[in-house]
């Protein structure tokens, strides 16, 4: 098959794939708690190396004591610690978030950005965090948001052969239409979560076993 036909097949099993996600988990929806753009960004700095779930625990006490830039960024830091403590990565994730906070309310007026480029200039924030954010407060999708499980599921499904997240970005933004972009993400998390999981996926059970390669090669499960 040439390469243009063994694309246009890829691309048409990836939109075939989305189609299943949409079906399978019709209400998928950012997990993050949240009431503004800036607490989106907040949370989506906090939950690198931790469970939404538990970010949603620690957020309501951070929120209803400092609830906007401004009153994070004149925050003490010994106080946003100990109430981010939980999520790990403490201290970093304090000081990140105060950064950003800072840079908001300094350099664009205490909102946050809708700029791919100004939202990369925050501390903390890499191209995950800003297409979470682009995406869900703003409704712009500039993106593919890779987390661990986009990464995973991606390459399983045989959609990229790439393992960093910038170029399994790039593949699935040139298979996937744009509006879908973060219908993708959010759906395959919720089946990362769900169904195949880092270790152990659950093949047997899975809906979309027909379209994946790893189905029927476990090799590609790692
Ligand atoms: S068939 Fe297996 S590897 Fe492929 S998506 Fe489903 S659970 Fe994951």
């Amino acid at each position: 098959m040439s390469i243009t036909r063994k694309w246009a097949a890829k691309q048409q099993r990836a939109l075939e794939i989305l189609i299943r996600l949409q079906r399978l988990y019709p209400d998928a929806t950012c997990t993050l708690n949240y009431e503004t753009p800036v607490q989106l960004l907040v949370a989506t700095i906090l939950s690198a190396q931790c469970t939404d779930e538990r970010v949603n625990k620690v957020t309501p006490a951070l929120f209803a004591r400092f609830p906007d830039a401004p009153a994070i960024a004149s925050a003490d830091i010994q106080d946003l610690e100990s109430l981010v403590r939980s999520t790990g990565f403490y201290r970093n994730k304090a000081k990140n978030i105060q950064g950003a906070c800072r840079a908001i309310v300094e350099k664009f007026g205490g909102k946050v950005p809708k700029r791919m480029e100004e939202l990369l200039e925050l501390p903390g924030v890499a191209r995950k965090t800003a297409n979470v954010v682009l995406a869900h407060a703003y409704g712009i999708h500039q993106g593919v948001t890779v987390d661990t499980h986009v990464k995973r599921l991606s390459y399983r499904l045989g959609l990229t052969e790439e393992t960093d997240p910038i170029r399994v970005e790039r593949d699935l933004i040139r298979l996937l239409p744009q509006p879908d972009w973060e219908n993708w993400s959010i759906r395959l998390i919720y089946h990362g979560r769900s169904i195949c999981m880092a270790r152990n996926p659950n093949c047997s059970s899975c809906a979309l076993a027909d379209l994946c390669p790893s189905a029927s090669e476990p090799q590609r499960h790692s």
